[in-house]
């Protein structure tokens, strides 16, 4: 090596030495929640993307919060612009049928078709598929199970609700979630509640303070380890 080129990288050495880490380098490492090490709660928000969702997304980004939506596919193609913001933002995507019937009186074929219909306009709108699968109501039975099954997802039901498209009021939807929450609990919400939507910066205030994670359903299910068909949580009655 020449005397001059080594002279270079003596001083490129030196100046790499004393120049500042890059900011990267300093950012702390996202580590992926454990949920079973640490208090999680998967809020859930069906029928949308509803009207407020953008308002939503801007609190959940705000409050680094993760939520999972279970959509319906007719709205996932007339909000194209908000199913793309929810992936690229973190939050999880579930199916919720095309335009909401009772799965348990819809024939096979029926069935299919809303599942599939709106697997292919999330996947138009933000070039994912749904991986869990919330039929509408929450009611399954074993041909709905089955039908789950062959679209390779498990059925998400919910650890309880917050009543918020009955009561439509702020307080009232606040007191019932934090009544109701609790470690890896999954709730079931609407984003086109206005009062959800307008609520929730001080709800998540309040969960955070609680120590709850605010994680996406994939997230607490995790130890489930749950198959294709299974529905979680199971309702009662319901022989698996
Ligand atoms: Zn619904």
């Amino acid at each position: 090596m020449s005397r001059q080129i080594s002279s270079i990288l003596a001083i490129a050495a030196v100046c790499v030495t004393l120049a500042p880490a890059p900011a990267f380098a300093q950012a702390p490492k996202k580590e992926p929640v454990d949920c079973t090490q640490v208090k999680c709660i998967a809020l859930t928000f069906d029928d949308g993307p509803g009207k407020y969702a953008g308002t939503l997304l801007d609190t959940l980004k705000k409050y680094d919060a993760k939520a999972t939506f279970f959509l319906e596919g007719q709205y996932a193609k007339s909000r194209p612009t908000y199913v793309k913001r929810m992936v690229t933002e973190g939050h999880e995507l579930g199916n919720h049928s095309y335009s909401h019937p009772d799965f348990t009186k819809s024939d096979a074929g029926k069935i299919k078709s809303e599942i599939q219909k709106t697997q292919d306009a999330v996947k138009k709108a933000a070039g994912v598929e749904p991986k869990l699968l919330r039929p509408p109501y929450g009611l399954a039975d074993l041909q709905v199970s089955d039908i789950a099954a062959e679209f390779d997802m498990p059925i998400i039901l919910w650890t309880a609700g917050s009543q918020d498209w009955s009561s439509k009021n702020v307080e009232a939807i606040q007191k019932q979630t934090l009544a109701v929450a609790e470690p890896n609990g999954i709730i079931l919400m609407h984003d086109w509640v206005k009062q959800t939507v307008d609520g929730m910066p001080a709800l998540i205030k309040t969960l955070k303070n609680k120590g709850y994670h605010l994680v996406t359903v994939s997230d607490v299910i995790k130890s489930e380890k749950l198959e294709p068909g299974d529905v979680f949580p199971l309702p009662e009655g319901w022989a698996q």
